[in-house]
């Protein structure tokens, strides 16, 4: 093995057990819980050993730099998320690569996730980003709707051809009522699904938790943890 195949496989192996001991403490199942590698920053060459590792999902936040980096992993068996805040002139090259688009979060980008799914002949899921540290404007600081938003949203993707509405998604608040309170958060977001599903049965991904939280997201239920730097190591620029 290379160095950074080694290396990646030790932090793959740390993760997975983090994961594997969470799911034990409450009480759930390891398949119940799906790790989305971060790979934001690092090379589409770590992507490919990551694949070769086993790793089947990956996500990315900036379009610029996951474009390329898809074009170049386009042989390997990988979905790919978009996490990232999302300009609606930048929708058309994520839906080109795109599995699920993480970061619903507006009426205006629903509408032009639409217009190109359906263009480019592709179904693309979509979690709606909440924002549990939302101001009086309805939005957080790094994008997300308000809890009272969701229910408009989600009906919207619900009706917008070429979408498909798959969950919620959200990040822990570092301000507000639940700074420093990840399972609190998590438990929030975990109500909000729970809601969401009486109108939306099939709605049924909870995205949440990330390097630093991913035993509360776990424990609060989450069936997707998005986990970056515990698997490719703190990232050389913000990211
Ligand atoms: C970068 C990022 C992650 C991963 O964060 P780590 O702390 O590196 O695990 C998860 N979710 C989103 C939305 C991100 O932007």
């Amino acid at each position: 093995m290379t160095d950074r195949k080694t290396e990646l496989a030790a932090n793959l192996a740390k993760v997975e057990e983090r994961i594997t001991a969470a799911c034990a403490a409450a009480g759930r199942e390891r398949e119940e819980v799906t790790l989305i590698v971060v790979t934001k920053t690092y090379p589409a060459s770590d992507v490919r050993i990551l694949s070769g590792l086993g790793v089947r999902h990956v996500a990315e936040n900036r379009d610029q730099d996951a474009a390329p980096k898809a074009a170049a992993c386009a042989d390997l068996p990988l979905k790919w998320h978009f996490v990232g805040q999302l300009q609606t002139n930048k929708v058309r090259s994520v839906v080109g690569y795109a599995d699920v688009v993480q970061s619903v979060d507006r009426a205006r980008l629903v509408t032009a996730l639409s217009r190109e799914a359906v263009r480019a002949e592709r179904e693309v899921g979509c979690l709606i980003q909440v924002a549990l540290d939302a101001g009086v404007n309805g939005r957080g600081e790094r994008g997300g709707v308000a809890p009272d938003g969701i229910e408009e949203l989600a009906d919207l993707v619900g009706e917008a051809p070429g979408l498909r509405l798959d969950g919620l998604m959200t990040v822990a608040p570092l301000t507000g009522e639940y700074a420093g309170r990840e399972q609190k958060a998590f438990q929030r977001l975990m109500d909000l699904s729970t809601d969401l599903r009486r109108t939306h049965p099939a709605a049924t991904m909870v995205s949440a938790g990330m390097s630093a939280d991913l035993e509360q997201a776990v424990a609060a239920g989450a069936t997707h943890v998005r986990v970056g730097t515990a698997v490719l190591g703190v990232r050389p620029r913000l990211g």
